[in-house]
């Protein structure tokens, strides 16, 4: 079976779509300069709107002070420690030398008495005790550094303390702010969406749909990115509640466009066999036809041997018949014979011509 529509009549289709999309996008510019103009909810709350200020600036500005003595401890305890290195070097040197300058005096030298083994021993001793000196002056610098390590974790942990006890205060500002701007932005985008709901109810047949179509395309974007990103969340109840009347609403809608439908079809049948074929347009009984649809009510047509059946078996319509002239059997529904040309009698003159039909 041929398609149908004129060559024309696609590519509108195809511009139409064109022309619904570029004003979708058009209409999605706008919307996006109207929520930049339109002055804000505040967002600039944070935890520490909720905590004590003057508590915190004195806690941050210790953390500070102890932050910066870091530097300086740590340099100290490695000069104490190099200082002390150092100390033990001149130890080791020290005696090591004494034990081998004591090893080459023979025995019977007495070492108690003599006085420059005395002098060389209490030497020793001095740089003994500048190893013990720089030792603590390490000690010393470590337990300055212990100290202010646990100062600063003090203060921090205190700091913690004050922006925990916050939390509480600030989940609640912050669930009102989050309700504040979506409500907003449900005031801004939910008329968009009835109209839009009205739109596919009342205009799917309209001329004019393509323009419908770029405003319906506009406001499901608007909802997809301007207004369920601000859903507020309340542990998932919203979008849950949100989901089951989306579905029981749109479950409702497809009942009834069902029941309506099939109601229409059941008046339709009821009506004579020529009366309803007369009613078909020309452009949709073709492609029902081309899609081995009956016309009528929708049901396959049944075929014999890969022909079509003259009447459809369901509800009667007349499918093919002979030709006056030359007896060639044609679509009841085409104008004139694909054969010689006679013109179809029984002729479904075409309704009022859709808004694809180019004049
Ligand atoms: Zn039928
Ligand atoms: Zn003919």
């Amino acid at each position: 079976m041929a398609k149908s529509t004129r060559r024309p009549q696609k590519i509108y289709a195809i511009v139409m779509w064109v022309l619904s999309f570029v004003f979708a996008g058009f209409l999605m510019a706008l919307g996006d300069l109207v929520m930049r103009d339109i002055p804000r909810v505040d967002q600039s709350i944070s935890v520490e709107t909720f905590v004590n200020a003057e508590q915190i600036k004195l806690l941050r500005s210790k953390d500070r002070d102890l932050s910066r003595q870091t530097t300086p401890l740590q340099r100290t305890i490695e000069d104490a420690v190099e200082e002390k290195n150092s100390a033990e070097a001149n130890y080791r040197g020290a005696k090591s030398r004494f034990d081998n300058w004591i090893a080459t005096r023979t025995a019977t030298q007495s070492n108690a008495t003599n006085p420059e083994v005395l002098s060389r021993t209490q030497e020793l001793e001095g740089l003994s005790a500048n190893v013990r000196t720089a030792e603590r002056v390490v000690a010393t610098a470590q337990a300055n550094q212990r100290t202010q390590n646990r100062n600063a974790s003090d203060v921090r942990a205190s700091i913690k303390q004050l922006r925990d006890e916050a939390q509480p205060a600030y989940k609640r500002a912050r669930r009102k702010q989050d309700l504040k701007v979506f409500g907003f932005r449900l005031m801004l985008t939910l008329p968009l969406l009835l109209l839009s709901a009205w739109m596919l109810m009342k205009k799917r047949h309209s001329a004019y749909w393509p323009l419908y179509r770029g405003f319906v395309t506009f406001s499901i974007y608007a909802f997809f990115f301007e207004l369920a990103p601000y859903v507020p969340n309340y542990g998932g109840y919203v979008i849950v509640f949100v989901g089951i009347f989306t579905v029981l609403v749109a479950g409702y809608f497809l009942i009834k466009q069902m029941r309506k439908y099939l109601e229409r079809k059941q008046e339709e049948e009821a009506r004579s066999e020529g009366d309803r074929r007369k009613s078909i347009d020309y452009e949709t009984a073709l492609k029902k036809i081309a899609a081995k649809t009956c016309p009528g009510c929708d049901r396959s047509i049944v075929t014999r041997d890969g022909v079509h059946s003259d009447y459809c078996v369901h509800c009667g319509i007349h499918l093919q018949q002979e030709c006056t002239n030359c007896e060639t059997r044609n679509v009841t529904f085409h104008r004139f014979c694909l054969c010689c040309g006679t013109e179809n009698m029984e002729l479904v003159k075409p309704a009022a011509p859709p808004y694809t039909t180019l004049a």
